[in-house]
């Protein structure tokens, strides 16, 4: 492994679930065995994390899928990380492309979001990733680069960052990236944070890989050098298939 960080997963729950299917889920996860030595996080939208997090099992943390970029305010719709603090929820997802691309998110914003929820104290999941017409027209390291530049104009201390990378034409596809697909762009990634932050801090940075991850191709992809897990969206929704993905390495 070119990392020396935990292993990481994180379930993505987008806009899906009822009550009944929260309560179902997180009994179905409480129910399975994960490994204890790695990081296991699941994000449920925002109605639902409050029951998520009184009643999740504690190898479990809780995320957001999104937060404002500033303090309380006049932010009609809007939840800060501040909030998130106070609520105990200690990650955030940012820069998912479905806000990216749905919600006219700008790299900018991504960043600003990104660095306001460290310094509320958070952890933070940060997105990146190309298109299937950015890779094709040959901008798939160019696209990275102006993501990647926006977070390092807004974060100080990477201690607290997982950086989660998605091709957009992975999501929800059924078109998983191959394992050197995935490890050619983190090992990219990789080099990008080392020559700006220095190679002790880029290994220490869990990079992770998203986009049609399931219990079948995860452990393959699990064993590259700079895979250092997964964001896992509609497999996150099967208890047992997203407990099968947090025991990857085996
Ligand atoms: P998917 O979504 O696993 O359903 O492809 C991943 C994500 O959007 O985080």
């Amino acid at each position: 492994q070119a990392s020396t960080a935990k292993f990481f997963v994180g379930g993505n729950w987008k806009c899906n679930g009822t009550h009944a299917s929260v309560e179902k889920l997180v009994a179905d996860l409480n129910a399975g065995d994960v490994p204890a030595d790695i990081d296991i996080v699941v994000a449920p939208p925002f109605i639902y994390i409050d029951y998520v997090r009184a009643n999740i099992k504690g190898a479990y943390a809780v995320a957001a899928q999104n937060c404002w970029m500033k303090p309380d305010g006049a932010f009609t719709g809007e939840i800060s990380a501040e909030m998130m603090d106070d609520a105990g929820v200690p990650w955030v997802i940012t820069g998912h492309s479905e806000r990216r691309l749905l919600l006219g998110e700008s790299n900018r914003t991504v960043g600003l979001k990104t660095g306001h929820a460290l310094e509320a104290g958070l952890s933070v999941i940060a997105c990146v990733g190309e298109t299937l017409e950015q890779r094709n027209g040959g901008n798939l390291y160019h696209t990275l680069d102006l993501q990647l530049q926006a977070l390092f104009e807004n974060v100080q201390d990477w201690g607290k960052v997982v950086i989660a990378y998605e091709p957009v034409w992975a999501i929800g596809t059924g078109v998983v990236a191959s394992p050197e697909q995935a490890q050619e762009v983190h090992a990219y990634v990789r080099k990008v944070l080392g020559d700006r932050l220095g190679k002790a801090t880029s290994e220490g940075i869990r990079i992770i890989y998203g986009g049609s991850v399931t219990d079948a191709n995860c452990a393959e992809l699990a064993t590259q050098d700079d895979i250092d897990g997964f964001l896992v969206g509609g497999a996150s929704l099967k208890a047992p298939a997203f407990i099968n993905i947090c025991n990857a390495r085996g």
